[in-house]
């Protein structure tokens, strides 16, 4: 990326191992995120290229000496953070804070070097039916991402929640909240196609309203508000609107990256009704071994959120194609 709507596909040299806990993949699906758009709206033009992605899977081209847990030819799939996976903040399950760790920002590409690839990269079947790897795809973040919002909130059996965004995060945080035990589940989104997917994975009611609007229905239709709030967009509306329609006592969790600093958290906000706020970056490497079983058996098929499949060349037209909103999320096959 040169800088905003400026996506250019270009062969640059090889990545090469660098540390013995190093890995080489050569990418076999990888994909263009929601995240992706704020530089694609924001970043000033400059002379030399970012490299972009970070979420992926493919096979293990070369391994690092110090690398125990994959080997050439190994399918795998990494979280969007790399870690050791073993110091204290991994092992208390809150790896995108790993002291040896960082965030991947050159998957849109044949080949990427995986730091701390025992920590990182986690082994799939050899054999998997290649229809199942864009659910697979999708523990690199946005279905971990939807996940780590119901967990954050708490999410149980008979909770009432409210999903703010119908971004493919707040869609798979709708598949989350479903296979948490949450008893009803209310999408707040304004685009069909999105909010019918929603409803295929779990969503009981769609609220296409916003603002005060958006506000009054919810705690209508739940007697005062929902326990737990899921907010997957990350702008300060989406904030006001999930303050507005939490019930006292609930949960408020934020997936979606925060584009303000300053939000209300007062007496008539938060404190007044003991209203929880909690989420940040989803630690997704501590949730792909309990994700992977219900997408191998066939039980959820989170891939449904790629509505569009480019090659490597098309990707320039992907990113235009998701901030039109004509595609909710592309799949890069290479
Ligand atoms: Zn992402
Ligand atoms: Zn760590």
């Amino acid at each position: 990326m040169y800088g905003a709507g400026d996506v250019r596909v270009e062969t640059i040299a090889d990545p090469t191992i660098q540390h013995a806990t190093d890995a080489i993949v050569r990418v076999v699906r990888a994909c263009v995120c929601g995240s992706d758009l704020h530089p694609y709206h924001n970043m000033p033009a400059q002379e030399h290229g970012q490299q972009m992605g970070h979420e992926f899977l493919g096979i293990v081209e070369q391994a690092g000496a110090d690398v125990t847990t994959v080997k050439p030819g190994d399918l795998v799939v990494a979280s969007f953070s790399y870690q050791d996976n073993t110091c204290e903040f991994c092992r208390a399950g809150v790896q995108t804070a790993c002291v040896h760790g960082g965030f991947f920002s050159a998957a849109q590409a044949e080949l990427i070097r995986v730091p701390l690839a025992d920590g990182t990269l986690v082994k799939l079947p050899a054999e998997v039916d290649e229809k199942l790897l864009p659910s697979l795809l999708t523990l690199a973040d946005v279905y971990g991402t939807g996940y780590h919002a119901a967990k954050c909130a708490n999410v149980s059996a008979g909770d009432t929640v409210a999903v703010i965004g119908d971004g493919a995060v707040g869609l798979l945080a709708v598949l989350s909240a479903r296979q948490l035990g949450a008893e009803r589940i209310i999408l707040m989104g304004r685009h069909k196609t999105r909010t019918d997917l929603g409803r295929e994975f779990g969503a009981t009611d769609v609220i296409a309203e916003r603002g005060a609007e958006g506000i009054a229905i919810v705690r209508d239709l739940t007697g005062g508000g929902a326990h737990k709030v899921l907010e997957a967009v990350g702008h300060r509306p989406a904030y006001d609107q999930a303050v507005g329609i939490v019930r006292a006592g609930g949960v408020i969790s934020r997936v979606g990256v925060p584009q303000y600093e300053q939000a209300p958290v007062g007496f008539a906000s938060l404190f007044g009704r003991n209203i929880t706020l909690n989420g940040g970056p989803a630690p997704v490497r501590a949730y792909i071994d309990a994700l992977l079983p219900g997408i191998l058996n066939g039980t959820v098929d989170p891939g449904q959120v790629f509505d569009r499949t480019v090659t490597l060349d098309e990707v320039p037209d992907a990113y235009r194609a998701m901030d039109n909103r004509e595609v909710l999320k592309a799949l890069i096959r290479f």
